[in-house]
């Protein structure tokens, strides 16, 4: 499916976002003449840009993931204006309507628009209250190939599941859910989607992926990076609220989904919102042995010393926010009766990774018992870096005698296809465009997602559950090794 010619409006386009992500995704859009044909950027913030295209060009040429080629970003820096207002003024939409229709007769745009908001959270309902009132959009909208009005939202999606709830009701007042896009970026990336394509796209690995053959499942996101400077923003979030609400249940839901009737947004969306709830609530005491909560202490990251958790800037000395989470999960279903899931994922660790393992079971009977490289299979899905697939195997060593040792089968994603992969933005505007929400995250999984974390961090309270420590630059802290015991944390 083609995209629709339309106007891309961004809210907030004097920020971090824009800048970084979401100017180079409609540049290597243009460069791959992905775009449609009217199209046409509109950026909406408070400060004044005049020159908000000659910026832009200097943010492609920064970050985009290939060479600014002038004749391609002049072509498309002639549909690119500002418009400048605060989001709580009637003027901004006015202003903004204006330039839509000025739009839509030289750009081509044919009133279609996505309207992007790259905001803090609690300007997402101001805006979508401005765009109804100014009409730009509304509930019983147009939404096909020949006219649309869309909105895509950026996590986090509420804090809770009360926030969330809130923030799905301000949308829903004035959009219908098929007019939602909320960003997961995670579901963006290549090998996110090649998870569904490797089970789904072959006979193979499905017979197997069940209680039958699975001892475990294990999901790590792990970073190398700290707070960044960021210290107040991440007191408030923590890494469950910033990573397992959304990327990491993402992932687990890909992992253990049914296969869906077809590849259609809600037949995916259906499936997916089923492991949520199939997913088992950790509550009251189940979090003392279900999860473990950490936060870094001074260690050494890459050959460099840095400061711990505390230590850093804008952080509380006496801080509980956890910078590393892991934990226990089982999807209470037939498929998955009785297998962990068991997932971790840490700032400061030892290196940046993102990774899925199913480890299959040991062997039925122990032919080679005791014997180095006896191991159970495992199937490793890297996301990043170096996305790839291998699966372990035991193989013999030649010569006399029966040693055996593990080896991989490796399939590495850029010695198949090239190194240049389309980022995670330039996939999900497109989508937006083409009006292909399977990517996205529907209203029902968002509150599905905060109904397994809520308790968690309830229990942590009621429970006064210890937050850990580990030293920056290692797997993480000792006690979660409990939570997988008698098997070992994956070194990746
Ligand atoms: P940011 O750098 O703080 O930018 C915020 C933007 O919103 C600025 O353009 C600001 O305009 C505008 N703004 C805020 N309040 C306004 C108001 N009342 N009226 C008019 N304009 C207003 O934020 P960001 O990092 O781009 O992030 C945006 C959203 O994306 C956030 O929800 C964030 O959680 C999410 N996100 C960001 C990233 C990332 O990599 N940055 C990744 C994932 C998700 P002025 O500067 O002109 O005031």
């Amino acid at each position: 499916r083609n995209a629709a010619p339309a106007a891309l409006v961004i809210f907030g386009a004097s920020g971090d976002l824009t800048r970084r992500k979401l100017l180079p995704a409609v540049y290597n859009l243009a460069l791959s003449r992905l775009l449609p044909g009217g199209f046409a950027v509109v950026g909406v913030a408070r400060r004044d840009k005049p020159d908000f295209a000659d910026s832009m060009r200097e943010a492609v040429d920064k970050y985009s993931r290939r060479p600014l080629e002038d004749a391609v970003w002049s072509d498309l820096a002639r549909g690119i204006s500002y418009v400048k207002g605060d989001f709580d003024d009637d003027a901004t939409y006015e202003a903004l309507a204006k330039e839509l229709d000025r739009l839509d007769q030289e750009r081509g745009t044919r009133k279609s628009r996505v309207f992007y908001l790259a905001v803090p959270p609690d300007q997402v309902t101001a805006i979508v209250r401005g765009l109804s009132k100014s009409k730009l959009i509304s509930p019983s909208g147009h939404d096909d190939d020949d006219r649309f009005e869309r909105v895509v939202v950026e996590k986090p999606f509420g804090e809770d599941l009360p926030s969330a709830r809130d923030l799905n009701r301000g949308l829903s007042a004035h959009l219908s859910e098929s007019q939602i896009y909320r960003i997961d970026h995670y579901l963006g990336k290549e090998t996110v989607q090649n998870l569904l394509v490797l089970r789904f796209g072959n006979t193979i690995f499905e017979p197997l992926w069940t209680r039958q053959h699975i001892e475990r499942v294990e999901l790590t996101v792990a970073e190398d990076i700290g707070v960044e400077g960021r210290g107040k923003f991440y007191e408030k979030v923590g890494i469950t609220r910033d990573i397992v609400q959304n990327h990491a249940l993402q992932l687990l839901t890909l992992v253990a989904m049914e296969p869906p009737s077809s590849w259609d947004a809600d037949a995916v969306r259906d499936e997916k919102v089923k492991v949520l709830r199939a997913l088992r609530p950790i509550t009251g005491k189940a979090v003392l042995d279900h999860t473990v909560r950490a936060q870094y202490a001074a260690g050494v990251v890459r050959g460099e010393k840095v400061p711990g958790y505390r230590e850093e800037p804008d952080v509380a000395k006496d801080s509980l926010t956890e910078t590393y989470v892991a934990l226990r999960a089982h999807v209470d279903n037939w498929r998955w009766s009785g297998v962990p899931f068991t997932l971790r994922t840490g700032k400061r660790l030892a290196r940046r990774v993102a990774e899925v393992v199913l480890h299959f079971k040991p062997l039925p009977h122990g032919l080679f018992r005791g014997r180095d490289g006896d191991q159970p299979n495992a199937l490793v899905m890297r996301l990043q870096p170096d996305e790839g697939i291998s699966l372990r195997f035991a193989a013999k060593v030649p010569g006399s005698g029966m040693a055996l040792r593990g080896v991989t089968m490796d399939f590495r994603y850029g010695a198949a296809f090239g190194s240049s992969t389309p980022e995670a933005y330039e996939r999900l505007l497109l989508d937006v465009l083409r009006g292909d929400a399977t990517l996205f995250t529907r209203s029902d999984e968002v509150e599905a997602q905060w109904r397994f974390i809520d308790p968690i961090f309830a229990g942590w309270a009621a429970e006064h559950a210890k937050v850990a420590t580990y030293p920056a630059g290692s797997w993480g802290p000792e006690a979660a090794d409990a939570l997988v015991a008698p098997d070992r944390w994956r070194r990746p």
